[in-house]
């Protein structure tokens, strides 16, 4: 079990660095125009990627991503990509953190005048590090979340993409509090045929006759999903990406979340009802405990000095 990151909270905000037009600040200080349409729009593409024991893991995964996203958005930076890499070090650098959760950002921004054409629109890129971050806290880690299936439907991929990782989350929001009013700790969403899709910052992975099925279709091809198929090669463990049936989740031996934020978390009770023996399963293990020796290996991390 990895050690858990004090945050030491200071009018409200965790420590950090932030680095918007040119300038780095204190994160308590990091501010955006009420204009922007990233704010008043979700017109904006972002990405995550994580330090640990300080260096970065897959970082050139995330880059990829974030820059194949912003030019899916039709957005552009006036950089290249040296210049997010060496931005985001150097707000881990600033902020001092050994585990940090890093963010990278690309907002549509304000067009003169207000315009309301997103192609006069001067597009700003964002960046920041804070303490690491988990999905699941301390204790939901230890003995496994309790996860509801919302009644509420993902957004349709055709409607927004969600492999362009995004900020339309009020689906998820609305998903969140029907998971607390049933006394559950984190929500996964369906589409519109009652398949598994994702929850709110994480992926999900069911375990079953020793085989692994994760949603293949409607969800953001998380960097921790990708990771974990890598990781099935080399336990030898069978993988299937295809569509998991709600109704089939709860007959699993055991099931997973998978998030930057937190790496690879066991959920052990689907609505309320205990999965297999209702405790972390032997398969989560074995993914958990190889997902963090990676993070020693020089050929999946970076170093942020
Ligand atoms: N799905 C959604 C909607 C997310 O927001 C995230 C991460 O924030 C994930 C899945 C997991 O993606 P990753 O493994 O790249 O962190």
């Amino acid at each position: 079990m990895q050690p858990e990151v004090k945050i030491e909270p200071e009018r409200g905000f965790p420590p950090g660095v932030a680095y918007i037009d040119g300038d780095f600040c204190d994160i308590s200080e990091a501010r955006i125009s009420i204009l922007d349409f990233g704010f008043l729009h979700s017109d904006a593409t972002y990405d995550v990627v994580h330090v640990w024991r300080r260096r970065f893991f897959r970082l050139d995964r995330h880059l990829d991503r974030f820059l194949d996203n912003v030019a899916k958005l039709n957005l552009a930076l006036p950089f290249d990509r040296e210049t997010p890499a060496e931005t985001l070090k150097e707000c881990v650098r600033r902020s001092g953190h050994d585990d940090a959760y890093v963010e990278m950002i690309c907002t549509r921004g304000t067009a003169p005048g207000y315009s309301r054409d997103p192609r006069e629109a001067v597009n700003g890129f964002i960046a920041f590090a804070i303490p690491f971050s988990w999905v699941a806290n301390e204790e939901q880690r230890r003995l496994g979340l309790n996860l509801f299936i919302s009644t509420v439907n993902r957004i349709p991929s055709r409607s927004v993409d969600p492999t362009i990782k995004n900020y339309h989350w009020l689906d998820f929001i609305k998903g969140t509090f029907e998971a607390y009013e049933h006394h559950a700790e984190t929500v996964v969403l369906v589409d519109e045929d009652a398949n598994i899709t994702e929850g709110p910052g994480f992926n999900l992975f069911a375990v079953t006759g020793g085989r692994v099925t994760t949603p293949g279709q409607g969800t953001l091809k998380g960097i921790t999903r990708a990771t974990t198929l890598e990781l099935c090669a080399e336990l030898g463990i069978g993988a299937d990406e295809c569509p998991l049936a709600a109704d089939r989740l709860g007959a699993a031996d055991e099931a997973f979340i998978i998030s930057t934020a937190g790496g690879i978390m066991a959920v052990t009770r689907i609505d309320g009802i205990p999965l297999g023996d209702g405790k972390p399963g032997p398969v989560t293990a074995r993914f958990t405990d190889l997902y963090w020796q990676k993070h020693d290996d020089p050929d999946w991390t970076t170093p942020v000095d």
